[in-house]
């Protein structure tokens, strides 16, 4: 099982001072600089209400991406009492996109994962791509204006945002600083999202990219956008509408989350010897 098998190296690092043996999850997380012992980590379904985000066939990305991010709960809290998965919402309401940069600050996040689907005007497009902060070019650009278009739903967007042109050179330049705290992190937690995703559900592996993505604009923890297939694809949007295929994605990035958190435990372990 998978949550045992990520938690069962820690034991073989006999490090003298803590108790391995011993010791749980809880421990592990006692190690990072936070004070508290639960893991935090905020999962969030993209658009919702009024911003359907892409339809393609009567399906909407809205309700694709809170079914999935429902299931990354429901996995997660299932098997592990020491994390807390919190959604920016849980229902077919309007968030907008600094609201939910701040719930993810109040939480006191340690992971912040925005869920989305793709388009594309070709359909044979197909597969996963994983989005961290960061200079986009070509077609990235492209994906991240579209996923920015969610603020014009909002009112006053002009005066909250006033970076959010990703094609300005000012824009690129305020981004690429803003998350590089974080960045490498993040990129980590990306490839491992966008490899577990393919593993388990069979999308095609487009791999890490980076881009300007308003919502990705969070200096407190690492944070990515998960771009789990494209809606305008069959092959992709069978798998995103059913059950089964939900599950598999949400399983994929739930595994993928705790790889990364096992490997960061692992390593902050190590550290205090
Ligand atoms: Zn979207």
């Amino acid at each position: 099982m998978f949550f045992l098998t990520v938690l069962l190296p820690k034991v073989s690092f006999g490090i003298s001072n803590v108790d391995f043996l011993n010791s749980d999850i809880t421990d592990l997380f006692l190690l990072d600089n936070k004070n508290d012992s639960t893991f935090v980590i905020v999962i969030d379904p993209g658009h919702g209400g009024k911003d359907s985000g892409t339809s393609h066939n009567s399906v909407n990305e809205k309700e694709i991406t809170l079914q999935i991010s429902k299931y990354i709960n429901q996995i997660i809290e299932d098997n592990q009492p020491y994390i807390d998965v919190k959604l920016t919402r849980d229902e077919d309401v309007f968030v907008a996109l600094n609201d939910r940069i701040e719930f993810s600050q109040r939480q006191n996040a340690d992971l912040f994962i925005s869920i989305h689907c793709n388009s594309y005007s070709d359909k044979k497009v197909n597969g996963t791509e994983v989005y961290a902060l960061g200079i986009g070019q070509g077609e990235h650009l492209a994906i991240a204006a579209r996923e920015n278009n969610s603020v014009l739903w909002e009112d006053d967007f002009e005066s909250k945002y006033d970076w959010v042109d990703p094609n300005s050179i000012e824009a690129h330049i305020f981004l690429s600083a803003f998350q590089s705290v974080h960045l490498s992190q993040s990129i980590n937690l990306a490839n491992k999202v966008n490899h577990s995703i393919s593993q388990k559900s069979g999308t095609k592996n487009r791999g890490v990219k980076q881009a300007g993505f308003v919502i990705l604009k969070n200096p407190s923890s690492p944070s990515i956008l998960v771009e789990v297939g494209y809606l305008s694809n069959k092959s992709d949007r069978e798998k995103m509408t059913t059950v089964e295929g939900q599950k598999q994605i949400a399983q994929g990035i739930s595994d993928a989350i705790l790889n990364f958190i096992n490997e960061k435990s692992l390593l902050n372990s190590v550290s205090i010897n």
